[in-house]
């Protein structure tokens, strides 16, 4: 044997259940032997000269493993193949010894392994299909560059133009003529949109529009940027904005007293299909007053109790830079206000936007307090290498970027779609925050809403099966942000709690604290 010290091992700590089992299992004379070929016996003697030879713990649990194998086809034991009981043992020993956490060869190949492998299974399907059924704008990169170029030659941009915000917005799509001319619609949708765009405003940058894939049907960037005749044909009675319960001042929204949000600007990028503040941003794009910004400036100043004041929309990088400094630096110059944010769709809209002034800007502005940045990704589609290199590079400048997404009907309602937008955010550096569940207040989308329990089942999914920080939280808006997760507190049992394991029905108890202990009131240096 080349282990060391083998009896001060074996006294320090013996082989547990899983291994004892194991060995027995092993050395458990056959009932009904078959011969084994030659080609098994050397392996079997290459992988154990391999396990006594190198401090590896691999070779020794495929070594396990085979032999394990080997047994249950009655092919033979260890002895015959010339592997003593003690020098299974010595080698059992010696995992637990190479073993940082003292696993044992037991437990890893007869427990560890297979957990793991079976969780495998959960993961799959997904694997197998992401990126061929719900590709994002990354994987679809080649095609986008291919709609751009078309998208250029049409709208006579150049490269410059391309790259610069005010080209974006310049050469902005509304009309349904120019809608048709980049991208392939049957007449009819066509005249259907026409009419929609009658009394919906219709905007998608020209970058937006590249994002769109030639032939397909339903694809979700048109989705959220093109109005159909939904829109029109829902259009019932409309719940008012709940703005005038929530606005105690000009241009401000308060639902809770340490948060509010400043709606800076109606202006965006483009216009969603599934936006809250349809009625608001529809109208004619305003340019506000630093009069107006004064007053909600002054009732934050005013209202010590706020810690943390959104900056919002429409769009907060819509704003010129200049005015966005002077605001945060308003903002930053409150005692009371510790934190900010800035709400915006433009990483993905219109990227070029974010400029090195805006970044410079933010850094700034970010060291003196900390800042976020919130956008909005509803599918994988949206996010390319571009704007990825945009939340890249706001990452570095902020102290987070999170994503609020909507729940939408054929944009991203299953768990496939779901699972891979919230994996590509997070691979671009931004952080899943929140997933609304799509308002009831705008009859216009209702053909958008999706039943809380199908989000709540598709949230739920992702636990134990991607990143935990990948995760959003479901939400209803209702005056307020409404948490609607599902309980994983399944029972109470005396003392015991039973849980229940979102990612396989597992039930588990677990044990609460002992309420007596927690009503002692002599506690640690009180004692
Ligand atoms: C969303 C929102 C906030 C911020 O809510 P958080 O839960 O802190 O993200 C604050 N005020 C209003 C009016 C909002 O709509
Ligand atoms: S970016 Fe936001 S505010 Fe602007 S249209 Fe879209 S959902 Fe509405």
């Amino acid at each position: 044997m080349t282990t060391t010290n083998q009896d001060l091992i074996t006294a320090m700590l013996p082989l547990d259940s899983y291994t004892k089992e194991l060995l027995a299992v092993l050395t458990q004379p056959l009932t009904n032997p078959k011969a084994s070929g030659e080609k098994r016996k050397s392996e079997i003697r290459g992988l154990y000269e391999k396990a006594c030879a190198t401090n590896l713990t691999t070779p020794i649990i495929n070594l396990f493993d085979l032999l394990l194998a080997t047994r249950k086809e009655e092919e033979g034991t260890p002895a015959d193949f010339g592997i003593s009981s003690k020098e299974l043992e010595h080698l059992a020993f010696k995992h637990q010894e190479i073993d940082e956490h003292m696993v044992s060869v037991g437990g890893r190949l007869t427990r560890a392994l297979p957990i793991a492998a079976a969780a495998n299974s959960r993961v799959d399907e997904y694997l197998s299909q992401k990126d061929v059924l719900v590709p994002s704008g990354i994987d679809k990169w080649q095609q986008i560059e291919k709609n751009k170029a078309r998208i250029m030659a049409e709208l006579g941009m150049d490269e410059g133009t391309w790259n610069s915000f005010p080209g974006q917005i310049r050469h902005a799509v509304d009309s349904v003529a120019t809608l048709a001319k980049l991208i392939d619609l049957p007449k009819e949708q066509l005249e259907s949109i026409a009419k929609v765009t009658a009394s919906y405003r219709m905007r998608l940058t020209p970058y937006y529009t590249s994002l769109i894939m030639p032939g397909a049907i339903n694809d979700p960037i048109m989705l959220q940027s093109v109005p159909t005749g939904e829109m029109v044909g829902n259009a019932g009675i409309e719940i008012p904005p709940v703005a005038a319960d929530h606005s105690p001042a000009r241009l401000v929204d308060q639902f809770y007293p340490r948060v509010l949000t400043i709606k800076a600007t109606n202006m965006c990028a483009m216009y969603c299909t599934h936006c809250l503040r349809l009625a608001h941003i529809g109208r004619k794009d305003q340019v506000y007053s630093r009069e107006a910004y004064g007053e909600a400036l002054d009732y934050i100043r005013a209202n010590e109790r706020i810690r943390d004041v959104l900056i919002t929309g429409g769009d907060a990088f819509v704003l010129p830079n200049s005015m966005l400094k002077w605001l945060l630096q308003e903002l930053d110059g409150i005692d009371h206000i510790k934190v900010k944010r800035l709400g915006t769709r433009i990483p993905v809209t219109a990227p070029m936007r974010v400029d090195d002034e805006l970044l410079d800007i933010l850094e700034e502005s970010n060291d003196r307090k900390a800042i976020r940045v919130v956008t909005q990704i509803n599918t994988a589609q949206e996010i390319t290498p571009l704007s990825r290199d945009t939340f890249r590079k706001l990452s570095k400048r902020t102290f987070a970027v999170l994503n609020q997404a909507v729940l939408l009907k054929g944009i991203n309602d299953t768990r496939l779609k779901m699972w891979k937008l919230c994996e590509t955010v997070h691979e671009s550096y931004v952080r899943p925050y929140y997933l609304f569940n799509c308002s009831y207040r705008n009859p216009q989308f209702a053909h958008f809403r999706v039943p809380l329990e199908v989000g709540r089942d598709i949230v739920e999914s992702m636990y134990g099966n991607i990143s935990g920080d990948a995760i959003p939280r479901y939400i209803a808006t209702a005056g307020g942000k409404i948490p609607l997760h599902r309980s994983n507190v399944v029972n109470r049992e005396g003392n015991d709690i039973i849980l229940r394991k979102p990612w396989s029905d597992e039930e588990v108890s677990y044990p609460d604290a002992d309420p007596e202990v927690y009503s002692n009131e002599l506690f640690a240096f009180r004692k």
